[in-house]
């Protein structure tokens, strides 16, 4: 069996595309233009690309976006008085904290400040509370696992009953997409890293989610065959010539990497049903399912 590969750029595109159209729609109808406020603790080289990425798709989309670059060595209430002003700012919809933040900074505390209806990342303990509660819902979901059933959905899997492993129990993935598929009435299993014999527990799995960060850690002999499988993760390996040496960038002289992700792909896809690829898979759903959410702000603030 080959699996159906699940193109996350194309769906992504298409849930850009929605967007803006209903940016332009509202903005037509005299309503305010939605406003993203990107915090950045410092100058990680990966944060500063993750939110230059969440800004430029903020233009493309019709959103105005305002970036708050603080020092890493910000103040505990420095930051949340930032915080504070930007919930009573009338004119920010929804407000992205970059994370992670530097050890000295207490992230709950920060995340815990966040407006609710402001909080288009969802990791207010409110927003994710709700989210594990039977009869509530949270206003916004967490980005990367909106993203994973997105792409299930879309690709046609059927999620209730099915039987779901989710590799990962960390707070922005894993946790929130067991309890998403859980709300899809999914019986869900939670792998970690005590899991005793991972192989035995994927072998009845109808759908998988692997958020690890472990580079190609299933094997396709793990995999159920016709199973749907989302892969999260994201590696960076060195690239190898036939001889098994790493090749060296003619540029920077330095070994070449490539992006992989936790789930051994080209054994996986032989196996799966379904299958999303790394990159172009997950990955640019984050990033479109923020722009959902923060449309999803302002129309809550319209109210
Ligand atoms: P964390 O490091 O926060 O969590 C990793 C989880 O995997 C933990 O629950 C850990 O278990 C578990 N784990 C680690 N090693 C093993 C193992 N050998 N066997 C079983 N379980 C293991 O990672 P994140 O959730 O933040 O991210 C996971 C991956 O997803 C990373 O590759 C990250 O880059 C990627 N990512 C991709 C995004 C995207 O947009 N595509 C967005 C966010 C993340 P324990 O709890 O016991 O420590």
């Amino acid at each position: 069996m080959t699996a159906q590969i699940i193109d996350g750029t194309a769906i992504a595109l298409k849930v850009r595309n929605e967007v803006k159209e209903k940016v332009a729609a509202r903005i037509a109808a005299g309503k305010s233009q939605p406003a993203l406020a990107t915090v950045l603790v410092g100058e990680r080289v990966d944060s500063v690309a993750y939110v230059s990425m969440k800004q430029k798709a903020c233009a493309e989309l019709g959103m105005t976006s305002y970036h708050k670059p603080v020092p890493a060595d910000i103040s505990q209430e420095d930051l949340e008085n930032l915080i504070k002003e930007l919930n009573a700012d009338p004119k920010v919809n929804g407000i992205l904290v970059q994370l992670p933040l530097p050890s000295h900074l207490d992230e709950e505390r920060v995340l815990q400040l966040i407006n609710i209806e402001k909080d288009v990342d969802g990791f207010s303990p409110i927003n994710l509370g709700r989210l594990a509660q039977k009869g509530r819902e949270p206003l916004f979901v967490p980005c990367t696992p909106y993203g994973c059933i997105y792409l299930l959905k879309e690709a046609g899997v059927t999620i209730k009953g099915a039987n779901a492993v989710v590799l990962g129990r960390s707070n922005i993935v894993g946790m929130p997409a067991a309890l998403l598929l859980v709300k899809e009435d999914a019986t869900v299993t939670i792998v970690h890293s005590r899991t005793k014999d991972i192989p035995a527990v994927l072998k009845n799995a109808d759908i998988i989610i692997a958020a690890i960060g472990r580079a190609q850690m299933v094997r396709g002999d793990w995999i159920k065959p016709g199973a749907a499988v989302i892969d999260v993760g994201i590696n960076g390996i060195p690239v190898l010539d036939d001889k098994g040496n790493p090749v060296l960038s003619e540029k920077t002289g330095k070994p070449k990497q490539k992006l992989v992700g936790d789930v051994n792909y080209d054994e996986a896809k032989e196996v799966a049903g379904f299958i999303t690829p790394v990159p172009g898979g997950v990955g640019p759903m984050t990033i479109a399912m923020l722009m959902v959410n923060t449309l999803r702000a302002a129309e809550i603030q319209d109210q």
